[in-house]
């Protein structure tokens, strides 16, 4: 999909801010692409806590994160722009009157403006110490590193191999709705967890197993069977089980911002009220960027988005009016 073909913005990065961006540009007429390096939209909200209520997006009392970015898609899809994911970009280039944006498998996508949408990069899930040594690749490609589509958990054998309170959350939610619930931790202990939280745990139907490994899986025709749980120096068991996830933490692929040619403090980009960044045609908006006043919250990237957007249009016709209403736009 990578060409010439010339868009007047491309937008990098599908979190929250790049997604309503997306949407805001074409909804002012403009032609864009939309460049994801995960398998999925969403960003952060995907990443960290898709299964929460989040309660200050205006216009929703509560919703969950997966809702969230399920609505933003079908939102920024109104005008169909193009909207790619694994699309990890490396090198920005100017040439002449517009740049050229190269992905990290080749790709080459050209445009005459740019949205940094970043965030501080992009988090990959770690799987544990010996997971490569398991059987069925394909299925543990697929297997779950977070808690989206609850209801697939409803009255299942789940089992969730995890050191860490996130993990432990994901087992204390399960055990309400799922049939069973073990929870399989290589460490002598779980990480950063409350003791209440602990104590809960311990005394809930959660079966826990410490300083123990999944060493075996069972799938037959894509579905899986059961695991093998090894304890140091005990027996190795095997448990039915109908869906498995896995939490090992996460780790950041920083956006290398250094290439980039833009002006940065601290590691984020600095922008004024304009969102525009140093280099001309290059603006930011969201978790990137850095100015006086600057708050990490969804809502504050749709209103940084909505003036990189506008003031991108002018760099690209200066004829461009400065905002539009949409109520007046669609009559
Ligand atoms: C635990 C937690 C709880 C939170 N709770 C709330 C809350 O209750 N309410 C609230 O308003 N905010 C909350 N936030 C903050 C909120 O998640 C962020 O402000 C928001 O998600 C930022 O969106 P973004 O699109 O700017 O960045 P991100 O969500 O970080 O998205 C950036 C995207 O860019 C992609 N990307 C990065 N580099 C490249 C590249 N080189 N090429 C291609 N793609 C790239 C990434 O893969 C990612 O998808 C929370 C954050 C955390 C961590």
């Amino acid at each position: 999909m990578g060409d010439y073909e010339l868009f007047d913005i491309t937008i990098i990065g599908g979190g929250t801010t790049g997604l309503f961006a997306t949407y805001y540009a074409s909804m002012r007429n403009m032609k864009v692409k939309l460049l994801e390096s995960q398998s999925q939209f969403g960003g952060k909200v995907m990443q960290f806590f898709p299964e929460k209520l989040i309660y200050d997006v205006g216009g929703y009392p509560d919703i969950l994160g997966e809702d969230l970015v399920e609505q933003m898609i079908s939102q920024a899809n109104r005008h169909q722009p193009v909207m790619l994911t694994n699309r990890w970009i490396e090198t920005i280039e100017k040439e002449s009157d517009h740049f050229i944006l190269y992905t990290s498998n080749g790709e080459r996508h050209a445009t005459k403006a740019i949205l940094l949408a970043t965030g501080s990069g992009t988090f990959h899930t770690k799987t544990p110490d010996n997971w490569d040594t398991l059987p069925f690749p394909e299925f543990r490609k697929r297997v779950a590193t977070n808690l989206m589509n609850q209801d697939k958990y409803h009255n299942k054998n789940v089992v969730i191999t995890a050191n860490n309170k996130v993990g432990m959350g994901w087992a204390l939610h399960l055990k309400e709705t799922a049939k069973s619930v073990t929870i399989v931790n290589p460490d002598p202990k779980f990480h950063q967890v409350k003791e209440e939280d602990l104590n809960r745990l311990l005394n809930s139907s959660v079966q826990v197993y410490l300083e123990s490994n999944i060493t075996d899986i069972d799938v037959k025709e894509n579905q899986l069977q059961s695991v093998a749980i090894h304890k140091k120096e005990q027996e190795t068991i095997t448990v039915k089980t109908d869906e498995l996830l896995t939490y090992n933490g996460l780790e950041l692929q920083a956006t290398p911002l250094d290439n980039w040619d833009v002006a940065t403090y601290k590691g984020r980009i600095s922008v004024e009220g304009d969102m525009a960044t140093n280099t001309p045609g290059i603006f930011a908006a969201g978790d990137i960027v850095q100015y006086e006043g600057k708050t990490n919250l969804i809502a504050s990237g749709y209103s940084e988005a909505i003036t990189a957007i506008n003031k991108a249009h002018l760099f690209i016709d200066p004829r461009a009016t400065e905002q539009l209403y949409s109520t007046v736009l669609y009559r």
